[in-house]
């Protein structure tokens, strides 16, 4: 129940946030960011872009925007004046920030999708903008399937679903649209939860009942070796690490996260002669990537590292040079308005100014449970110590 809550909570936040951007439109939302922030640039971060598909169910919408989103984000930074620069010159831009200079923007492409390069690459190359591509290794080979996918594949194919977890066996009912869509979300918010080995297991299994081929499904959306030679051929494509299983650093020891930091580099060096300087944290999440993993990128050579923490990027970031946030382009927000309102920065401004308010309004709670827990403890002194009772 408070899934659904929560999923319910979600949607409405996303459709708050939606009509509020739409209805700021272009000009209020440039006015409102005018000023209200010393961002000096963003990191823009993407997974898939593919042409809208039937036959599927929502529940990965938010990874994939179109190839008409991508080419008005790439004209909105250009018409807002910002510099696209490659991940290359992001440590410097930084370093040489200052008040009054061009604000600039790095186009970044995580897991290594197929359709970066079936969609997404004709787009970039014709605006003639570099970018970045994080690869998976373990996709490019084939020999990791992305979990997340399969349990989308596994709930339309199936009509019912079981999975073992650390509770026990789970029985999910597949056997209409709406219980799929129900059924998925649950399943993935499991296997979200689920740490290795299990979620490899978990994952296989639903493979297994569904019928799914999770090689044929893993080559189906992500570019093997061959096509990511062809991508990285193309003029401003550099191409970045991003593990080789994509697991969630923060579950595993010090040298299996050494592991998947720096034997992606030594896999891309080999198959694509390309010196891999750059690394994206799978799922990038507080949680997911923390001070060590910020520690051993640095360690491993990296110039830079992203996460999925939101956030453009201020003066302040030279400091943080593997721990970077980034602004998503989500699939849920690709009207003209919230692009704008993304290129601004305008969100992250948004959420800084809520974090911020309820950060006062806890810390005045907190006050005034203080100051109530004072006024007791006095008051109780003050009975202790009442000389009318002493
Ligand atoms: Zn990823």
């Amino acid at each position: 129940m408070s899934q659904l809550l929560h999923r319910a909570a979600s949607t409405a936040r996303i459709a708050a946030i939606r009509s509020s951007l739409s209805l700021l439109g272009l000009r209020g939302v440039r006015q409102l960011a005018r000023g209200s922030m010393d961002h000096v640039g963003m990191i823009l971060m993407f997974h898939h872009v593919a042409p809208p598909r039937s036959g599927r169910l929502s529940i990965n919408r938010g990874l994939e925007v179109t190839p008409e989103t991508l080419d008005r984000v790439v004209s909105s930074l250009m018409a807002q004046d910002y510099d696209i620069v490659p991940m290359d010159a992001v440590p410097e831009r930084l370093a040489q920030a200052s008040a009054g200079r061009r604000r600039f923007a790095a186009l970044t492409f995580d897991d290594g999708c197929r359709d970066t390069l079936l969609h997404a690459a004709p787009v970039l190359v014709r605006h003639g903008v570099p970018f970045t591509i994080y690869v998976t290794t373990g996709f490019a080979s084939g020999h990791v399937a992305p979990w997340w996918h399969v349990v989308e594949r596994a709930a339309l194919a199936a009509t019912s679903l079981t999975v073992e977890t650390n509770a026990g066996r789970q029985w999910f009912d597949t056997a209409s649209p709406f219980k799929k869509k129900r059924a998925a979300e649950a399943l993935q918010g499991i296997l979200w939860r689920a740490c290795e080995p299990m979620r490899a297991q978990q994952t296989a299994a639903l493979a297994a009942q569904a019928g799914l081929d999770l090689h044929a499904l893993t080559r189906e959306l992500y570019m093997d070796w061959r096509e990511l030679v062809e991508i990285a051929a193309l003029p401003g494509c550099a191409i970045g690490a991003h593990t080789e299983s994509h697991a969630r650093l923060a579950d595993l020891d010090e040298a299996a996260v050494m592991q998947e930091i720096g034997e992606p580099r030594d896999v891309i060096r080999k198959r694509l002669g390309i010196e891999a300087r750059h690394f994206s944290y799978p799922y990038g999440v507080a949680g997911a990537c923390e001070q060590r993993e910020f520690t051993l990128a640095r360690t491993a050579g990296f110039a830079t590292a992203v996460t999925t923490r939101r956030g453009v990027l201020t003066q302040t970031d030279i400091a943080g040079l593997t721990s970077l946030p980034r602004v998503p382009i989500n699939g849920h927000y690709q009207r003209q308005a919230m692009i704008d309102a993304l290129v601004c920065g305008l969100p992250m401004v948004l959420a800084a100014q809520t974090r911020a308010l309820l950060g006062a309004m806890r810390d005045g709670a907190r006050h005034q449970r203080t100051l109530q827990t004072d006024r007791a403890a006095i008051s109780s002194r003050r009975q202790f110590h009442s000389p009318e009772r002493l």
